[in-house]
């Protein structure tokens, strides 16, 4: 540990001596004047007790400018400087994704008298404070600053709040050593839910029991003026909750069938992962159009669900968001109770890495699919058709001839966000849906090398459940690709570090399809779309989907949103931003496109194609004669059909 801190050494030495030279002044006054410490090298997290606990008090009374307010008392434990953090790295992005300018009136004080601090020259996340002689504890006041549209945290009638954007924390400890207890006052009229458990509830304000910095930052609280809380599984020693807040009462009113669904779904995935690594679980839903929806992310004890206002009265109108709470919950042991190691890290701002992620984020979204059918969340059908999609897409993204799926998984590093216009080109997170049919052909190989006897199924309860932990550990658990390895070898024997690392470092698609194979079905393409595809086209393109044909997908007013690299609208010389204006002799329109596809098919004449780009207006022939191309799974004649167990509309089919 280092507690050096360079820049105000020297500020000491300037203001003592007058013999520095001109030019050294120089170099050094504009750090002075700028504020901030140069680069000093903050203490590094020990897995030491830390003394005394953290007491963090939020005020989030202030609908009208989404602010929240925040005082902070923290132990001081020793003598001489001290550092707070401000969150960076979070853990359900697996990326650096706290942004720092919502911290804003930042106030520190020992004994009710005011210190300065001065944020660290490298690391702007870092706050130092000389801490005056004598003093026992800091006060710390601060408010976050929740953007006001777009991604913002509050509305009228909501609140959803991640305590990782209002609290700092000291550095040089593990923060699972850290102990918090929190207080938060709600808006008048609003019930709350989180898997803290309460002390009291006075006027508004809720006294949580005392808990880690770590555990805190992975319990965040929804609350609402219009509230449902519906226990799934009554009189369990575990009780699972399902939480719901919306923008009215209506949203709320969860369809019986659907809820027996839900019912089904909490007892059904401890059952496949043979564990339960939470005391309780709370599915925390919003059903909104004002706080962002599509959404989901993790928590051991709990999930964020962001769902449309309309995901419950018009439920069969939601086919592509059907199986995210099964996903989020999935991952309460498979990315929260076992984590990989590079993923873990003692803080909140030690840098992580995401090899894993295809096991993390892409067995998650495999036992999304699965899951879901099992439990009638989508039919076989809408199943299937989901199963194209993800690998009509995975077909598409030539980008794997530069950039492997293995390399996908630095993309938390560097692209939240940022745009990214090439999708298929510039690839991005492609560990979720490729790795969907990689974790297919798994659970397909386990099933052909056993006979039939073993699945990814006993994968799931081997390895993120008991474990030597016991079924109900809590304590974080990391493995290594060897882990993975190991326990796949010991369902069935095989070399499974060579079978992945074929697959993760490929630029080719020769094995992408294999699972579909090894279960019976092949990838084709036909001119009628599936529902799947139409509610996907609609969630995912918010237009009009013809990547896999004339290669462009197109927005609201004929706007070109994606060219596929090298397709036939890319060679033709059309561009990102173009507005299509005429389909050969008509003025354009999305139908008069797609029926000049199929003609161009017919007929073998090339599409003409006009559209203003760049402030000119130009026509192109187009000769693309594959008609419209809508992906969808055929059987394999002469294979036996192996999804047909696996989608069984019961868990016991597991
Ligand atoms: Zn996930």
């Amino acid at each position: 540990m280092n507690h050096a801190i360079h820049g105000w050494s020297l500020f000491t030495l300037i203001s003592m001596k007058n013999t520095f030279c001109a030019v050294l002044f120089a170099v050094l006054f504009p750090i002075a004047s700028a504020g901030a410490v140069a680069t000093a090298t903050l203490p590094a997290p020990r897995d030491i007790p830390f003394k005394g606990e953290i007491k963090l008090s939020v005020d989030a009374t202030d609908q009208v400018h989404k602010i929240l307010r925040v005082r902070q008392t923290i132990p001081v434990q020793g003598k001489g400087a001290m550092v707070l953090m401000y969150p960076q790295w979070e853990t359900d992005s697996h990326s650096a994704t706290q942004q720092l300018t919502g911290l804003a009136g930042l106030i520190v004080k020992a004994g009710g008298r005011r210190v300065e601090w001065l944020r660290d020259g490298g690391d702007p996340y870092a706050f130092h404070i000389d801490v005056p002689k004598g003093a026992r504890e800091l006060e710390v006041e601060f408010q976050f600053l929740s953007p006001t549209a777009g991604n913002t945290l509050m509305s009228r009638d909501m609140l959803t709040l991640p305590w990782q954007k209002v609290a700092l924390y000291p550095a040089g400890w593990f923060i699972r050593n850290i102990a918090v207890r929190a207080e938060l006052k709600l808006p008048a009229g609003f019930q709350y839910a989180t898997s803290l458990e309460t002390a009291a509830v006075r006027d508004q304000l809720v006294s949580f029991k005392p808990t880690t910095f770590d555990d805190l930052v992975d319990a965040p609280v929804h609350a609402g003026r219009y509230f449902k809380r519906i226990e799934l599984t009554p009189g369990a020693a575990r009780p699972v909750r399902l939480n719901m807040i919306g923008d009215n009462e209506a949203a709320l009113a969860i369809p019986p069938a659907l809820l027996d669904k839900y019912r089904a779904m909490a007892t059904a995935l401890p059952s496949l992962f043979r564990s339960q690594h939470y005391r309780h679980y709370d599915f925390l839903l919003t059903l909104s159009d004002i706080l962002p929806s599509g959404g989901g992310r993790e928590h051991q004890e709990s999930s964020e669900n962001n769902l449309a206002l309309d995901f419950f009265t018009r439920p069969d109108a939601h086919l592509p968001m059907a199986d995210l709470i099964v996903h989020e919950y999935a991952h309460s042991w498979n990315g929260r109770f076992r984590q990989p190691a590079d993923l873990w890290s003692p803080t909140m701002n030690q840098p992580v890495r995401g090899s894993l992620l295809w096991v993390y984020e892409g067995q998650t979204e495999f036992w999304g699919r699965m899951l879901a059918a099992q439990l009638g969340l989508r039919t076989r059908q809408q199943t299937l058709d989901a199963l194209a999609v993800d690998a009509a897409n995975a077909v598409a993204r030539t980008g794997r001839q530069w950039k492997s799926l293995l390399d996908t998984t630095n993309d938390p590093l560097y692209m939240p966000g940022r745009q990214m216009q090439w999708r298929d080109w510039q690839r991005r997170e492609d560990y979720y849906g490729e790795g969907v049919l990689l974790w297919l052909d798994v659970d397909m190989l386990l099933r052909e090398r056993t006979g039939g006897k073993r699945s990814l199924a006993d994968f799931a309860g081997a390895f993120f459940g008991a474990g030597a932990m016991g079924r109900h550990a809590l304590a974080t658990s990391t493995y290594t690709f060897a882990d993975v390895c190991k326990t796949l070898n010991a369902i069935a024997l095989h070399d499974w570090a060579g079978y992945f690392n074929t697959r993760l470092r490929a630029h080719d698609d020769g094995h992408l399809l294999d699972g579909l194979a090894r279960a019976g079905y092949r990838l084709v393409y036909t001119d009628e779309a599936t529902e799947y595809f139409v509610q996907n086209e609609d969630f995912n393109v918010g237009g009009m989907d013809l990547s896999a044909s004339l290669g462009v997908t197109v927005g609201k007013k004929g706007v070109v949103k994606t060219v596929a690299w090298e397709g036939p609208a890319f060679r033709a010389g059309i561009g990102i931003g173009a507005r299509l204006t005429t389909v050969g002799e008509q003025p354009y329109t999305d139908e008069a496109l797609k029926q000049a596809i199929k003609s161009a098919a017919a007929t073998k004449q090339p599409i003409s194609l006009g559209f203003d780009a760049d402030g000119r207006s130009q026509t192109v022939l187009i000769p693309y004669y594959g008609s419209l191309r809508y992906p969808r799974l055929e059987r394999l004649p002469g294979k036996p059909d192996r999804l047909e167990r696996l989608l069984a509309p019961s868990p016991s089919a597991l």
